[in-house]
């Protein structure tokens, strides 16, 4: 039998055809899975009128919505391709993306109708733009209105081959133009089939889109979340009071967000100190190198469970998590932060390896540093359309995935860095992700990313960029002073720069690349550190 995601939303409509599938957090409306169907059936007949066929791309440019969420099974009826795009972006990038993916339909959010609009005559594919009108804009046919022409019955689907691609996901292209990440449906089935099992996801499960569906498909939410009957939470902005709100509002018990993002909701708690409610959330999700301090408040003050997963775009994207061991009841405490603040053991469904130069596996002894290396379910197929970059990433069955870790004796791996981040100072590496997870224990430091820039006799040393908890006042000396009580001197920063607020992508990600530009403005001269 091939596995094709449509399974997943049969599944839950048989199962919980009256069960909440959806709930839209800001706009106050739900769907039982039954409903959610005849919307994604409306669709895929919506679609087909518009000469959609098997292998074509559809664009969405959309918030967590629960018109993005109908719209990957949408789609998916039809054996087309969904390519979301990141709400984010100039009107020039979506110019290259539409028309390198060659989208044929693209929906666009009503409030993200004015980053198309200057560039509609650009786009060379493009032959309709479906806009998700609102009831309220008298003005407009609204979706609704548009969708319910088309009959709800079910849809005579096209035959699919579970390797045939379901999504295309552009990278931030931050060297270079954007890539298409492939993924087919059985690297998202079987991706999804593994992640349910280790986030112990059931049809009790409310689960918040904190993430954006947009990324890597929400990290596959849409999938493992609907195939267990479980209901989604769409939210718009990933702000700390809406999704404190959402949390209490629905029962939500999981939710998933960058480090970024929890420490904005973190620090709400503090300063709101809310007394009701979160009795439900079961466990916070995170990637993205969380530090360990971020991860003692979660388990400690408030309570829940909290997971560390690794992964990327080009593998659908999890292959790492700390789920599998970090629950076990003999381990004290200490050693159960330090379990969690790794990444972990691979996921079932990947084999995932710490390599040398030589592409030779590195002792397991937690201290080594290598390449990470994944082979997986859930790898990609390659970049569309661009032969050169998937050989770079794709060698000898091994997705080559720019981070680097340790391997420890039981199979953990510990991600130290991204290759381009790494500080080598007097020939030592340094590893920007533990400076700054030290930086972290400042109980007056709220963010911090760690770079580095040149220096005359180490060649590079670490310059933290920093912004202050309100309240508290703190000097770049305090801070060295701080890093040197804490770490090896060599390790520690040398400078500091104290700013409002670090450069985020949509997902929270602190984006380096913008602080290297911005040390390099303010010291003169051109940006060679990399
Ligand atoms: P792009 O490749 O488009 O420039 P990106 O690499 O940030 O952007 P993603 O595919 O979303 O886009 O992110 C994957 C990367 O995030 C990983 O390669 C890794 O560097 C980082 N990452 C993810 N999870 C973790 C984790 N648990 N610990 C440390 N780093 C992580
Ligand atoms: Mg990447």
């Amino acid at each position: 039998v091939p596995m094709i995601l449509t399974d997943f939303l049969d599944r839950a409509v048989c199962l919980y055809g009256d069960k909440r599938a959806v709930i839209d957090h800001d706009g106050g409306r739900e769907l039982t899975y039954g409903e959610l169907n005849a919307r994604v059936n409306r669709l895929s007949h919506g679609l087909r009128s518009l000469g959609v066929e098997k292998g074509d791309r559809v664009a969405y440019l959309a918030p967590n919505t629960l018109e993005m969420l109908e719209g990957f099974y949408g789609i998916f009826q039809l054996g087309a391709i969904m390519v979301p795009l990141n709400i984010r972006l100039k009107p020039d990038d979506y110019v290259f993306i539409l028309n390198h993916s060659g989208a044929k339909v693209l929906f666009v959010d009503q409030d993200l109708l004015h980053l198309i609009e200057p560039v509609r005559d650009r786009l060379e594919t493009v032959e309709t733009v479906i806009v998700h009108y609102r009831e309220d804009d008298a003005d407009e046919v609204s979706y609704d209105e548009w969708l319910a022409q088309f009959p709800a019955g079910s849809f005579d689907r096209e035959e699919l081959d579970e390797n045939d691609v379901c999504s295309l996901l552009y990278t931030s292209g931050t060297t270079g133009n954007p890539k298409g990440v492939m993924l087919t449906h059985r690297n998202n089935y079987l991706h999804a089939l593994s992640v349910q099992h280790h986030l112990r996801v059931n049809d009790a499960d409310t689960y918040l889109h904190v993430l954006p569906m947009f990324h890597v498909n929400g990290w596959g939410g849409p999938f493992y979340y609907t195939a267990n009957g479980a209901t989604h939470v769409c939210l718009r902005r990933a702000l700390p009071e809406s999704i404190y709100d959402a949390i209490n509002s629905h029962g939500v018990t999981s939710v998933h967000m960058a480090p970024t993002v929890l420490n904005g909701l973190l620090q709400y708690y503090d300063s709101e100190k809310p007394q009701t409610g979160t009795a439900d959330l079961r466990i916070v999700i995170a990637g993205s190198a969380p530090p360990p301090a971020f991860i003692r408040r979660v388990e400690d003050e408030l309570g829940w469970e909290f997971i560390q997963v690794y992964g990327m775009t080009e593998s659908s994207p999890l292959s790492l998590t700390s789920a599998s061991r970090s629950a076990e009841a003999h381990l004290s405490d200490e050693q159960r932060i330090r379990l969690k603040a790794k990444a972990g053991y691979p996921m079932i469904g990947n084999d995932v390896r710490v390599v040398n130069d030589f592409g030779e596996e590195v002792p397991h002894d937690g201290k080594t540093v290598g390449e990470v290396v994944v082979r997986s379910n859930g790898v990609m197929k390659g970049y569309w359309k661009n032969e050169e970059a998937t050989a770079g990433a794709l060698r000898n069955g091994w997705l080559h995935t720019g981070d680097m870790g340790t391997i420890d004796e039981f199979g953990h791996v510990d991600i130290t860095d991204r290759k381009k981040d790494i500080i080598i100072s007097g020939g030592e590496n340094i590893s920007s992700i533990e400076v700054e997870s030290t930086l972290y224990d400042h109980p007056g430091i709220l963010e911090a990313a760690v770079i580095a820039v040149p220096h005359e006799k180490w060649g590079e040393t670490p310059h933290a960029y920093i912004v202050l908890r309100e309240g508290h006042e703190l000097t770049g000396q305090e801070v060295i002073d701080f890093s040197r009580s804490k770490l090896a001197h060599f390790k520690a920063v040398t400078g500091v720069t104290i700013v409002d607020e670090l450069p985020k992508t949509a997902s929270g990600k602190i984006q380096k690349v913008h602080i290297r530009d911005d040390y390099w403005k303010r010291h003169g001269g051109a940006s060679t550190a990399g």
